[in-house]
């Protein structure tokens, strides 16, 4: 059998290095045998309800739903404030499509908000512009998206009381930021509802899924109501509302519970990474590690690095290259949603910066199941290229 693994699918090849591949072994494997044996098979069951509490206690959250993806728990997200055709939704063009894309599957409008430099979240004062903005104008903000970029949450901080000034609710898109926290708060925890990810490539897996997190007891009934078909409670399958089909299966909650036991730990191998980069790189000119030295609170999802060409004499698409010729996996950051064809006419704000970060970052293989011996080949190419420059 011939392996083909793409971006996405992290296939069975044992040589590739990839950016950030499924941490799972024995304990996962166990969970998921142990959830067959039980007879719970599909599609909900108790691995799902205690998956669900296991989530909400990490995250201080009153209530979390278990879905079949983030970009699942985006769109009830934003169904669950109302949002409808020709609403505005104001979120960050430094983030992966499926938060732009969440947001037109309920017919809004996204407006596009630029990145602070440092961290590549939505820029604060840019927001507080566009707010006042919309509102000298009488036009109305029907949420506002910040996403947690790498596994740093934005600013909420400043983001919460600005949208509160102007009666906008918040929705957070902490798909990339589960276990990170800010200001000692829990990634996940900010908004009136906020969507996590456990996507193959995240923090942590159950291959694919995600969760809708609340402390509005009704909107966490309303999301199970919508995400099993909107079905009312009576035995010929009532509806009055349009359903979806998107909660999670029990053996995916198995998986989740094992890995969510690990949590910590991965995080803490993760950072070793970063750590092991900051040193790789370290004096090498032209070069920084991306989203600033103040990283202890971040789940340090991906690390990637960025590549001023003027200053390294070389950029970021070079590394790339000679670690691709090695069967390493590395990617720019996220391609600015404004600069996305698919987007071409969306309204935005933008100053340059993201586009910034897209042409100069870079992300290196950053996941927890990388070994020693896989680094240290990361190790040698970088070097290797490096002394060729
Ligand atoms: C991964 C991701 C999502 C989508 O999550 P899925 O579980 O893959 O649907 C949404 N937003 C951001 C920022 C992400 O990185």
């Amino acid at each position: 059998m011939q392996p083909h693994p793409t971006d996405d699918a992290y296939g069975p090849d044992m040589t590739r290095i990839y950016l950030s591949a499924p941490d799972v072994g024995q304990r996962e494997e166990d969970a998921i045998i142990a959830a067959v044996r039980s007879g719970w098979i599909a599609p909900l069951g108790p691995e799902v309800d205690a998956f669900e509490q296991g989530i909400a206690e990490r995250t201080g959250r009153q209530y979390a739903v278990a879905l079949s993806s983030g970009t699942a728990a985006l769109h009830l997200a934003l169904l669950g404030q109302g949002i409808r055709p020709g609403d505005v939704v104001l979120t960050s063009t430094m983030t992966f499509a499926a938060t732009a894309n969440a947001i037109h599957y309920v017919g809004a409008e996204p407006f596009f908000i630029d990145s602070d430099e440092t961290t590549g979240n939505i820029d604060p004062s840019l927001l507080e512009h566009v707010l006042a903005d919309f509102a000298a104008r009488g036009e109305r903000v029907a949420a506002v998206l910040p996403v947690d970029l790498l596994g740093k949450p934005a600013n909420y901080t400043l983001i919460e009381p600005l949208a509160a000034q102007y009666g906008v609710p918040v929705i957070a898109d902490a798909a990339e930021a589960f276990g990170a926290y800010h200001e000692g708060r829990p990634a996940g925890a900010f908004g009136v509802s906020a969507a996590i990810s456990f996507n193959g490539n995240k923090i942590m897996t159950t291959s694919g899924g995600g969760m809708l997190l609340t402390d509005d007891e009704k909107l966490a009934k309303h999301t199970r109501y919508l995400a099993t078909q909107a079905r009312q409670p009576v035995t010929h399958y009532e509806h009055t509302d349009i359903g979806y089909n998107y909660r999670l299966s029990n053996i995916l909650a198995a998986l989740g519970r094992a890995q969510l036991s690990r949590l910590d730990s991965m995080i803490a191998r993760r950072r070793q990474h970063r750590a092991w980069y900051r040193e790789l790189f370290e004096g090498v000119r032209g070069v920084t590690i991306f989203g600033g030295e103040d990283d202890a609170q971040d789940n340090v999802w991906l690390t990637s690095i960025l590549v001023d060409p003027d200053v390294a004499g070389w950029r970021a698409a070079e590394l790339s290259a000679a670690l691709a010729a090695d069967d390493i996996e590395s990617r720019p950051l996220w391609k600015p949603m404004h600069l996305q064809p698919v987007f071409a006419g969306a309204r935005s704000l933008v100053t340059g910066a993201s586009e910034r970060l897209f042409t100069t970052g870079l992300t290196l293989p950053s996941g927890s199941a990388l070994d020693d011996s896989q680094m240290a080949r990361i190790g040698q190419r970088v070097q290797e290229f490096l002394t060729k420059r």
